[in-house]
């Protein structure tokens, strides 16, 4: 805690004065009674996430404080009141200093997900900061914890609007616009982490094939097709992903005559790949939650690799890409070159990836770090 790292784990803790339930706010001294901290308290190994290392009055000013300081870091990264771009993460928990919250904002809508009871349980006063911080471009505030909070905690959140009301989602990417459903979509509704590649998979676009495979919403369909793509085909393995795609895709003006969605397994698809593709992404969902998994999690990603280095034409590029926080960077680099040498291909290396700086890590917390990717020629 001396080095802002924000887990108190449950063995390092002495003894509890008062109560320290699910969600509670607990101060944390040392041993000597120095003050170190203020986090909200929770069951399993990591007992307190720390939140403040300077005091706490649980006030409204605390929390503006806070929203304030996170979106200062977003007008620093040139996404507040941009034209073209208008879907970014504001709060990005440990890496803003509020472990346990996100809050995404697409176009004026902010959407909230506390991962602790903590959290969940300040949602109001976080919703207030969030429209006082960010004023008239915030219309709509929509709290989406339900998923997160009722797994392993005894009260149970509902979703719904803490500001406003639903409206059409419409919001803009580098000037690629998408349909976002943050009541019934994946996490907040859109994976913004990948924006940055999915622009520089544009960058390569033009005049090529693409497979996009996991494609969710259709975003590297999209960039490519914008980008003057002749085809690009999107899969997915869940049907209300691919109509989520198809409404994207007409939502950018292109039709069936350059995308089609298809609905498979993204393994056995790319096993039996009969389009002569230049390029082909995989972002599949993280193989591994937690360490015990990484061993399978590892095999897996090797699996879905080694078939698309199989199968990518001579000259073609692989983007591919791991959100496992357990799966490191170094971890990932050699299951893919493992996957390199069981297909027999020339592989090179063109980009290493990083998730964006609007998912901010905190040097202290390298367990933040989670988004990588490569592209890959493939010869
Ligand atoms: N690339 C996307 C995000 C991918 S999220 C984007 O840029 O927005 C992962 C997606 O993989 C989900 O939509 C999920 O439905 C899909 N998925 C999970 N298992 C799959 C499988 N075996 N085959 C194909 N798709 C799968």
């Amino acid at each position: 805690m001396k080095r802002f790292h924000p887990w108190v784990f449950s063995g390092a803790i002495g003894r509890v004065e008062g109560t320290a339930h699910n969600g509670d706010v607990a101060e944390v001294y040392t041993q000597e009674g120095v003050y170190l901290g203020t986090g909200h308290a929770a069951e399993g190994s990591i007992a307190v996430r720390i939140f403040s290392f300077t005091g706490f009055d649980d006030s409204q000013n605390f929390w503006n404080i806070k929203i304030e300081a996170a979106l200062q870091l977003r007008i620093k990264l040139g996404l507040i009141d941009n034209p073209s771009t208008n879907i970014y993460r504001l709060v990005h928990a440990e890496g803003d200093g509020l472990p346990g919250l996100v809050v995404d904002i697409y176009n004026t809508t902010a959407v909230i997900q506390t991962h602790s009871v903590g959290m969940h349980l300040h949602r109001n006063k976080i919703a207030i900061a969030i429209k006082e911080v960010l004023k008239d471009r915030v219309t709509a505030i929509y709290d989406k914890s339900a998923e997160k909070i009722d797994k392993k905690n005894e009260i149970v959140g509902t979703d719904g609007y803490l500001l406003g009301a639903k409206n059409d989602g419409v919001s803009l990417e580098n000037n690629c616009r998408f349909n976002i459903d943050w009541e019934t979509g994946q996490k907040t509704g859109f994976f913004i982490d990948q924006r940055e590649h999915r622009a520089l998979l544009g960058h390569y676009a033009k005049g090529k094939k693409v497979l996009n495979t996991f494609c969710y919403s259709g975003g590297f369909s999209i960039y490519a097709l914008k980008e003057g793509a002749t085809l690009a085909h999107s899969l997915d393995s869940s049907q209300s992903a691919l109509d989520l795609t198809d409404r994207n895709v007409v939502l950018n003006g292109f039709d069936e005559k350059v995308h089609k969605s298809i609905k498979a397994d993204a393994v056995e698809f790319i096993k039996n790949i009969e389009t002569d593709y230049d390029i082909i992404v995989l972002d599949p969902p993280a193989f591994a939650k937690h360490l015990s998994a990484r061993h399978k999690a590892v095999q897996g990603y090797l699996r879905i690799n080694e078939a698309a280095l199989r199968q990518i034409k001579s000259g073609g590029l692989l983007f591919t890409f791991s959100c496992s926080q357990v799966v490191d960077k170094q971890l990932f680099n050699s299951t893919i070159a493992a996957a390199a040498i069981n297909a027999g291909r020339t592989v090179r290396i063109l980009h290493q990836l990083h998730q964006p700086p609007d998912h901010p890590i905190s040097i202290f917390h390298p367990e933040g770090e989670y988004l990588k990717g490569l592209v890959l020629e493939v010869l």
